[in-house]
């Protein structure tokens, strides 16, 4: 068994060493994950410059590009077989609800099924400083269950934790994705020049409390563990649309 191991908080993030820690017994762990923060990149690829991979460890190389950069160089690049597992994480922070189209964490878990293996993404909720132990003993004890239950190729996990002791975890969820409630998140400025600039960011977001959500189970204290799929298209839409008769 062959298990990628990549982020979008880049090389340096301690949760690295953990996952490493949980997933080697498992088997051959490969590091591959951006050599900077590459949060909120979703799906993005980097096609109009080259990349530039250093080996940072053994078994560990990162990658002047995004996640999902990363996960490409493990299925085509020159680090040896492709893997069989790929894990993302973990994320210092929530990818819980309309997250996980922003995520460069979920995003390099989708593209390990459109690579034809299964990907599971985790994520800790919270911004606070921590060093993944106990977060990443759990999304060891979730890989080992589901390397049990066998592996699907289309499997695609998002892993939620609240940021909890672990005596106070009540368990796991299956949820389904929740819904964000936006708030306002472009700031304007003035720089030291007299010019207008804008900042994404503001509060951090919240999200409608709807029970069997993944943020209602991790706000419970529970671990959320949503299945997702990559089937977007609108079945009901589609019908409907049909009914239009659209003409050129
Ligand atoms: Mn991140």
């Amino acid at each position: 068994m062959r298990i990628l191991l990549t982020n979008d908080d880049g090389v340096s993030s301690l949760a690295l060493t953990q996952l490493r820690r949980v997933l080697s017994p498992f088997g051959r762990v490969i590091t591959i994950a951006p050599d900077r923060n590459q949060s909120a990149t979703s799906h993005s690829l980097t096609l109009h410059r080259p990349l530039r991979i250093h080996t940072v460890g053994e078994d560990a190389y990162s990658v002047d590009g995004t996640p999902t950069d990363c996960v490409l160089v493990a299925f085509h690049g020159q680090l040896g077989e492709p893997p069989d597992l790929v894990v993302s994480g973990i994320n210092h922070g929530p990818n819980m609800g309309e997250d996980v189209f922003y995520s460069g964490t979920v995003a390099a878990a989708i593209e390990a099924v459109l690579q034809g293996v299964p990907g599971i993404a985790a994520s800790l909720v919270t911004r606070q400083p921590t060093d993944f132990t106990d977060s990443a003993d759990i999304v060891g004890r979730l890989v080992r269950q589901v390397l049990e239950r066998g592996l699907t190729r289309r499997m695609l996990l998002n892993i939620n934790i609240p940021f909890l002791p672990p005596k106070k975890i009540k368990g796991v969820k299956v949820t389904r994705l929740g819904t964000r409630v936006y708030e306002d998140t472009l700031v304007r400025k003035v720089d030291p020049r007299g010019q207008d600039y804008f900042w994404i960011g503001g509060e951090d977001p919240v999200w409608r409390p709807d029970e069997g959500t993944d943020f209602h189970s991790v706000h419970a204290g529970h671990v959320s563990v949503t299945p997702l799929q990559l089937e977007l298209t609108d079945h009901g839409a589609r019908a409907d649309l049909q009914e239009w008769g659209l003409t050129p």
